[in-house]
């Protein structure tokens, strides 16, 4: 055969001047090319390929193209110089061994061609060893991030945009009973149920709220897992937005674990308070009932000095009374022993009962304390010594958190088919950075602690607790240095037990 090159039968246009361009294109071109005719044999190379294999052209014309693969990779030769012919091209990997035995990665595009009047195929080959470097890098990445998610303490699994399970580890088949095999390709909704501890209502939208706000969301407090027997397991964490380099949310990583252990540490410190404060009422009852006998000197005359004294313990002894009662409350609403008494009240009567109590304050500090109460809405069901908790808190602290002259307005009416109650004051305000905390136990706004030093930060988190226990609902807007409304909204028939 002859072996000169025959860049005529290759290109189309058989001008002269084409075949000195191809042959010039064929031979400068900085990626490797050959002909190779239908059996294998190679029929020509360029200088590329001379330079990179390590093989001279003539070395070159004597082999077959499958003579440069790895001799343990099946070459699959004929196959693709048959795809070649009936598509028009074909593009595959092999790996290749040059003239000194070193290994490159490659990848063959081959077109048909005519080649000295015959049938051949024409093949740039393109190292590819930086890409197979990146690809393996990307793949040990992810292989590791994999294993570090599945074998992580905490229960993991990762959606996509449509909820579709992507990755489910170990713990979470270990916590919910069901396998990865079957998690992965379902809906998350399908597999995982997180439920309400408190009436048993799925409680999942912490996972759609983090997609959609584009934020990391914290589990709602007392969740549970319903596990595939049926079975029920405490559940906290959250779930976060997975985003790509651009930014675009695709999907949704949920964290979770078991804490059983923790409810129960909780709980046991709960009783304790429960117990605790029970066993204070006593000794307090005790003080407060002999300093009210001092100060009535029903027993014999005070020096002003001795009243001054007696009146700072009676005050103590009240606040710690009223702590204690707060405390009480709390561990109630905490193991759930609350019961509602619901009867008909005047909501009207309890609200104007609680300002009576706040009166000599709001007195002493010259507030203004406007009133509005639609007719109509005012006999409701509810638990009377509840709803004066409510009235208490938010009323003393609107006396409390406003300065001197200040004003209080009050507002009960129908809105809808709800009823809402309006309490706003002209106050010191919540600062924004501390909004998100407020319901929290403990929680006192840094501007409060300066004006008013004797606070728990029990009486918000009652309150809250409160309303999201009998079907109401509660929110605020606060601006520092101006005032603070809050707004509770109940149904029109008033508490429900939930
Ligand atoms: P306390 O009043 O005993 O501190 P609360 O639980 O009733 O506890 O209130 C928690 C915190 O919320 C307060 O310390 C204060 O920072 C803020 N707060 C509540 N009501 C008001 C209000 N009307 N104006 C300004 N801040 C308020």
């Amino acid at each position: 055969m002859d072996k000169k090159p025959h860049f005529k039968a290759i290109i189309p246009n058989k001008s002269k001047n084409s075949e000195e361009k191809f042959k010039s294109f064929f031979n400068n071109a900085s990626e490797i090319m050959l002909v190779v005719d239908a059996k294998g044999d190679i029929l020509e190379v360029n200088d590329t390929a001379v330079k990179r294999y390590g093989y001279t052209r003539e070395e070159f014309l004597k082999m077959k193209i499958n003579e440069l693969d790895a001799p343990d990779i099946p070459t699959g030769l004929r196959k693709n110089i048959k795809t070649t012919e009936e598509k028009g091209y074909s593009i595959f990997e092999r790996v290749h061994f040059r003239k000194d035995g070193t290994k490159v990665p490659v990848e063959v595009s081959c077109s048909p061609i005519v080649y000295s009047g015959q049938k051949a195929v024409f093949a740039i080959v393109r190292d590819i060893s930086e890409r197979k470097k990146a690809e393996r890098l990307v793949s040990e990445i992810k292989n590791r991030d994999e294993a570090i998610l599945y074998s992580i303490g905490d229960a993991v699994f990762a959606t996509d945009k449509d909820g579709k399970i992507l990755l489910f580890n170990k713990m979470a088949e270990e916590m919910t009973g069901i396998s990865s095999k079957i998690a992965i390709g379902s809906h998350y909704s399908q597999i995982i149920i997180f439920i309400k501890e408190s009436d048993g209502k799925p409680s999942n939208d912490f996972i759609l709220e983090a997609v959609k706000n584009n934020t990391i969301t914290k589990m709602r407090n007392h969740s549970l897992l319903l596990r595939k027997d049926g079975s029920r397991i405490p559940v906290a964490d959250s779930a976060a937005p997975i985003k790509n380099i651009e930014g675009d949310i695709i999907g949704c990583v949920v964290v979770f674990h078991d804490v059983t252990k923790e409810r129960q540490i909780d709980k046991v410190k709960t009783e304790f308070v429960s117990l605790a404060s029970h066993q204070l009422r006593n000794p307090l009852s005790t003080i407060n009932w002999y300093s009210e006998m001092l100060l009535s000197e029903k027993i014999g005359k005070l020096t002003q000095i001795q009243r001054e004294h007696v009146q700072e313990v009676y005050r103590a002894s009240q606040r710690m009374v009223s702590l204690v009662d707060d405390l009480l409350t709390v561990s109630r609403l905490e193991l759930g022993t609350l019961v509602l008494e619901l009867k008909l009240v005047n909501i009207v009567e309890i609200v104007e009962t609680c300002l009576k109590e706040l009166n000599p304050e709001i007195l002493k500090k010259k507030l203004v304390v406007k009133q509005k109460y639609d007719q109509g809405v005012f006999l409701i069901k509810a638990d009377p010594k509840l709803l004066s908790i409510i009235f208490q808190n938010f009323l003393s602290n609107s006396v409390k958190y406003t300065q001197s002259g200040g004003n209080i307005s009050l507002t009960i009416a129908k809105e809808k088919d709800r009823l809402q109650i309006e309490i706003s004051d002209t106050g010191i305000g919540i600062p924004k950075n501390h909004q998100k905390e407020i319901f929290t136990k403990f929680f006192r706004a840094d501007n409060a602690k300066k004006i008013y030093t004797d606070g728990t930060g029990l009486g918000l988190y009652i309150v809250k607790e409160i309303i999201d226990q009998t079907g109401g609902k509660i929110w605020f807007e606060s601006q520092e240095g101006k005032g603070t409304s809050f707004y509770i909204t109940f149904p029109l028939l008033g508490m429900v037990q939930k």
